[in-house]
């Protein structure tokens, strides 16, 4: 099928924060060789190029030049049973929670913890997509992905991939790969994981004695929809922060000071902290700036009720990090990549 290339598009529908910025062009993709064909005609102009998928994670800091590549590829299948195991793969241009809906109707489980995660497949491995005590690479199996700097599709294992708390090798090669199709690996028999804190006090609360992967999947979408808005009605881009990670001795040098921070012990020694805590705490909460503002639920989550621009809700964010720098010496990392401009 011929490219339908858009000149000067609206991006307010393709970003989850309805920042309204243009795209000089914008072209969605529906399977391998549409990629191809829109690489070489931006290479061939020498047109930088953009990837979505859902703009559920990416703050759009001005008009964004060259060529927006929208991921729109489908499809969705089981590849391979073997006892308990299941290998599924799914385009990436699928929405990530009718993946979950789909495993689920097949009786599998694996994915129940990650229901109601905007965004497509695609995206997942980026930023290591992670709620409720799991993340994309406990269920991942491999992924093909289209490394701009060869022209070829190569395969990448779990290792390959690096993954870590919110982060990858693709987050980190800003667009060097094009994810295409990822593999998961879920299971006929549940295996499920409901120690997560308020995932544990709401599966308790059911009475079951049995697992169910359906029974998980609707107390973290019950629980979702408590704490986190709707980007439809409130337009946010989820957490915009990532949960800080220090040292054991910093992390003991706060609890001293601060005994009421909750801190995460890791598997790795470091201590994990908690980024709306320490916004929260620092009385963001509700906070507005003009257009813009905190969540007044979720400290952690930067809204944009009054259509701001991507200016204004990157000054919000720094007003944020600067004054939890000062309060408790902790830097905020940002989550969602800053794209145009
Ligand atoms: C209300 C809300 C709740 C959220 N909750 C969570 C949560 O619980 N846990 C969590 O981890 N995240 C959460 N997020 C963030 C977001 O849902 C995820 O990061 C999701 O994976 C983004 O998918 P997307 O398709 O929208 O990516 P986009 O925003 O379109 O893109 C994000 C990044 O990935 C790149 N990218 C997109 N597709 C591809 C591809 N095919 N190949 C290579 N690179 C690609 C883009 O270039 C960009 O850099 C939340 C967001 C919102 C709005």
């Amino acid at each position: 099928m011929m490219l339908a290339l858009e000149s000067d598009a609206d991006l307010q529908p393709f970003n989850s924060m309805a920042i309204s910025e243009r795209a000089e062009r914008l072209v969605r993709v529906e399977s391998d060789a549409q990629l191809r064909e829109a690489l070489a005609l931006a290479d061939a102009h020498g047109w930088p190029v953009t990837l979505l998928g859902g703009g559920s994670n990416v703050v759009l800091a001005g008009p964004v030049p060259g060529l927006v590549l929208v991921m729109c590829s489908r499809g969705r299948r089981v590849l391979k049973r073997d006892g308990d195991a299941v290998l599924v793969e799914a385009e990436a241009g699928e929405n990530w929670h009718r993946l979950v809906g789909w495993s689920l109707d097949l009786g599998l489980s694996g994915l129940e913890n990650l229901a109601l995660i905007p965004g497509t497949v695609g995206a997942a491995p980026v930023q290591n997509i992670g709620a409720y005590g799991v993340e994309v690479r406990d269920l991942f199996d491999s992924l093909d992905a289209l490394d701009r700097e060869t022209g070829e599709i190569r395969g990448f294992s779990l290792e390959e991939c690096e993954f870590a708390y919110r982060d990858s090798v693709f987050k980190r090669e800003v667009g060097r790969y094009v994810i295409l199709r990822v593999r998961l690996r879920l299971h006929t028999h549940a295996q499920l994981r409901v120690d997560y804190a308020p995932l544990a006090a709401a599966w308790a609360a059911t009475g079951l004695a049995r697992p169910d992967a359906r029974v998980v999947a609707q107390l973290v979408m019950s629980i979702r929809r408590s704490k986190l808005p709707d980007p439809s009605v409130m337009p946010n881009a989820g957490s915009f922060f990532k949960n800080p990670l220090v040292s054991a001795s910093v992390a003991s040098a706060l609890a001293a000071q601060f005994p009421s921070m909750p801190q995460f012990l890791q598997t790795d020694g470091q201590v994990k902290l908690a980024a709306g805590w320490l916004i929260d705490q620092a009385g963001w909460k509700g906070f507005r700036d003009g257009p813009v503002g905190v969540h007044s639920e979720q400290a952690l989550v930067l809204v944009n009720p009054g259509g701001g621009t991507g200016a204004q809700v990157l000054g919000l964010a720094e007003k944020i990090r600067q004054d939890v720098l000062q309060r408790y010496g902790v830097l905020l990392e940002q989550e969602p990549p800053v794209v145009g401009g």
